[in-house]
């Protein structure tokens, strides 16, 4: 269905023309009306699937730009996320008169104040920001709300955020329409959905498929004492436009920068210790393309657009499945190929194989590939509480014919 064909104001459709938006894509289609409707909505799509947008485009339309007042509040767990999402909820505004802003932490609250008693119809804020400004300040006024968006909704609804989440929904007392948008539904979350929204339209596509299926899975089996080299060789032998690299700490993303920086130029690397000002602006050059390989730790695991990265490496196993999902989302996005590369030691080989099997992951080894049916589950059940197994060695292991080098295509 193309944007033509909706009932939008001509200056939306203006916008999303010049954008390069012609057709809705299928998330897109599924929640436009229902939006529109009023109903509290549940909407699950892949990575890449242009959620943003599926909920930016139907709030701007509804929004009243002769209305001064907050109309829509989007909550997003993280700053960079923020100031994307009101990017692109800028460009789609742009001729309408309706004015989005995004609150974060890390950013002068004076100037976000100035902005607020101004003009805005349409507030991003990441939770810690918006409460400091509900509890401190006036210049948040949530009585004209309309809609209340979760981005990312698992992660906001996960321990950390939940009661910062709890806070900001108590003070929204009157009628509104609440909108859940996720690429990951984890089964404990799911009870807290009935908690948060009445009455839902659910709109889950592609259910088994979590990642897009442009993104191809790629593993290599290692010791952990030769992991940094697999690494190295890896990043010298494909043909990389650009690659994120997980770490699951601080310490170990410093290390591995450092490694890196002696057999690479163009490196960066992004964590949440960093200032504000340099988180963006590394983020920043990321994105124009100036730094090559970005070393990262889950703060750029989640939600993020980034054009030109062609791989998503997980030097270090990801914690979870969901993460394994959003980190590589980060590639592959809006049909474009992309590669997911991740490192594995025998201490990993039993989540991995519970995430080939639930995330249905067709793998691509490079190297030995480690029998994985003398692997058993990575927990048992004692007293009704899982416990984690200590992991016995694989028995055999099969050499694979060494795929590398034809594996992947070059991307420009
Ligand atoms: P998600 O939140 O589902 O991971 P995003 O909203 O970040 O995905 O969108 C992914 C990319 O797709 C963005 O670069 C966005 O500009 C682009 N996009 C979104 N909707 C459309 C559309 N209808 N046509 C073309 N590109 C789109
Ligand atoms: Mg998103």
């Amino acid at each position: 269905m193309k944007f033509s064909e909706l009932d939008l104001k001509p200056e939306i459709l203006k916008a999303l023309t010049n954008m390069g938006y012609q057709d809705l894509t299928p998330i897109q289609e599924k929640t436009f009306s229902p939006i529109l409707s009023g109903r509290d909505l549940l909407a699950r799509a892949e990575t890449g699937s242009g959620k943003t947008a599926a909920c930016g485009i139907p709030l701007v339309q509804m929004i009243d730009p002769s209305l001064n007042a907050i109309q829509a509040l989007i909550l997003v767990p993280t700053r960079e996320l923020a100031l994307q999402y009101v990017e692109e909820i800028d460009n789609i505004a742009k001729h309408t008169g309706v004015a989005p802003f995004a609150i974060f932490g890390g950013f002068s609250m004076e100037i976000q104040k100035a902005k607020l008693r101004d003009r805005v119809h349409l507030l991003v804020a990441t939770p810690g920001r918006l409460i400091d400004f509900l509890y401190n300040t006036t210049e948040v006024d949530l009585s004209n709300i309309r809609t209340l968006v979760l981005d990312e909704a698992d992660e906001m609804l996960k321990m950390g955020f939940i009661e910062d989440i709890d806070f900001i929904m108590s003070s929204l007392i009157h009628k509104h329409q609440t909108l859940f948008f996720a690429a990951t539904m984890p089964g404990e979350i799911e009870r807290l959905i009935s908690v948060y929204l009445k009455e839902p339209i659910r709109v889950e596509l592609n259910k088994e498929q979590l990642s897009p299926q442009s993104l191809v899975h790629h593993f290599q089996y290692t010791e952990q004492r030769d992991r940094l080299n697999a690494l190295i060789q890896y990043l010298k032998r494909e043909k990389i436009s650009q690659a994120l690299i997980f770490c699951n700490s601080r310490h170990h993303g410093e290390k591995l920068t450092k490694e890196l920086e002696r057999k690479f130029k163009s490196i960066g690397y992004i964590h949440g210790g960093l200032e504000q000002s340099k988180r963006t602006s590394i983020f920043e050059r990321f994105r124009q393309k100036k730094i090559d390989l970005m070393v990262a730790t889950d703060l750029a695991g989640r939600g993020l657009d980034f054009s030109h990265v062609s791989h998503v490496i997980n030097y270090d196993y990801p914690y979870g499945l969901e993460s394994y999902t959003h980190r590589t989302g980060r590639t592959g996005r809006m049909g474009r190929s992309g590669i997911a590369m991740t490192f594995v030691t025998d201490q990993e080989l039993g989540i991995l194989k519970s995430l080939l099997k639930t995330n249905r992951i067709d793998p691509v080894w490079h190297g030995n590939i480690p029998d994985l049916r003398a692997v058993h589950k990575p927990y048992g059940r004692r007293d009704g509480k899982k416990f984690f197994k200590k992991q016995s060695r694989p028995v055999s292991r099969v050499e694979s014919p060494q795929l590398t080098g034809m594996l992947s295509t070059p991307l420009s």
